[in-house]
């Protein structure tokens, strides 16, 4: 019955459950897919599965002491963690502490279980100190990594983990979801927001946000004038990002999700440019070679929000550099 909190993953639960009732469930695996589409939530589950005290079968009850510490945090075998909000990798001395910790016999369950969120970014030592672990993974160990794409990670600890690949949610369902979650005002809000969202509902619900939504649309009407206004494209998302308060993690989401709005357009202008039939002002305007450089330009200011560097400096860079890109 617990398996019900997962939703749009049935294949994977399914599978899981042969693997698990064939006895051959691997030492590590590897989540990947889009955020907000529930990959740490399957972990969870599977978590609970796997250490629930009541049920025989592969379904957690949710009320023994075991589902209740799970849920709770607390059971001693089973550990959940995420990157650390103000840090940019994870660090190292957590990852040594998870993989000596995964070598103890378990206290209560059948095993030790350790989840690992966001862990896209990793230093060159935490992959290593990983490695160990994963070249000899201690028995009666269960080690689940959760990340976005395998592309961040070292081919030796993708190629020693089983990788499992989660798709992005059917729009149906996200509306379904936004609704029962009452996170929008009714259907007609639930729909055009669930198109947005690329199957996530994590990013359906930030749309659901009014704010977010008047945002999106004013950012992109902005960035499809005949002719980049780069100061006031700088003041626009600066101005987006301070009014998500003084907390810096919550003002580089927001610069995130700035620039996710611009890629999908991209994204979109490219597919639309490859059929050669496009409307969409940026393909009437450019060619693919210029959609490609704003592309190139997205990636890189992407690529530095989370370091430190100063927020308003970076944006207004990214401004002024996708502008001469598109005029070059
Ligand atoms: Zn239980």
């Amino acid at each position: 019955m617990s398996w019900t909190n997962v939703r749009g993953h049935e294949e994977w639960r399914k599978r899981f459950q042969h693997v698990w009732q064939r006895g051959r469930l691997a030492h590590a695996y590897l989540f990947v897919g889009p955020q907000g589409i529930g990959k740490r939530l399957f972990a969870i589950e599977l978590a609970k599965a796997l250490t629930c005290e009541a049920s025989a079968a592969f379904d957690a009850c949710d009320q023994c002491p075991a589902c209740l510490q799970v849920m709770a945090g607390t059971h001693p075998d089973v550990r959940l963690m995420s990157r650390p909000a103000e840090k940019l990798e994870f660090p190292i001395d957590l990852i040594r502490e998870v993989t000596s910790g995964l070598g103890v016999k378990p206290a209560r369950a059948p095993r030790r279980i350790v989840i690992l969120d966001d862990v896209d970014q990793m230093s060159d030592d935490a992959a290593n100190a990983f490695l160990k672990s994963l070249e000899e993974p201690p028995p009666m160990s269960l080690l689940i990594l959760i990340g976005q794409t395998t592309d961040h990670f070292f081919s030796t600890i993708v190629s020693r983990c089983q990788v499992i690949r989660f798709d992005p949610l059917p729009p149906l369902l996200i509306e379904e979801l936004l609704l029962q979650d009452k996170a929008v005002s009714g259907p007609g809000q639930a729909k055009q927001v669930s198109q947005l969202s690329g199957g996530s509902l994590g990013l359906a619900r930030q749309l659901a946000d009014p704010d977010v939504f008047a945002f999106r649309q004013e950012w992109l009407k902005m960035w499809k004038q005949p002719r980049f206004d780069s100061v006031a494209l700088a003041a626009k998302v600066n101005e987006f990002v301070e009014a998500a308060g003084s907390e810096s993690a919550v003002k580089r989401q927001r610069a995130h999700l700035a620039l996710r709005f611009l890629a999908d357009e991209l994204i979109l202008a490219l597919r639309e440019a490859a059929v050669q039939s496009s409307d969409h002002p940026w393909c009437q305007r450019w060619g693919v070679e210029v959609l490609l450089r704003l592309t190139e330009a997205l990636l890189d200011a992407e690529s530095h929000i989370d370091r430190r560097v100063q927020l308003v400096l970076l944006l207004e860079a990214f401004t002024d550099r996708l502008a001469d890109s598109a005029v070059r």
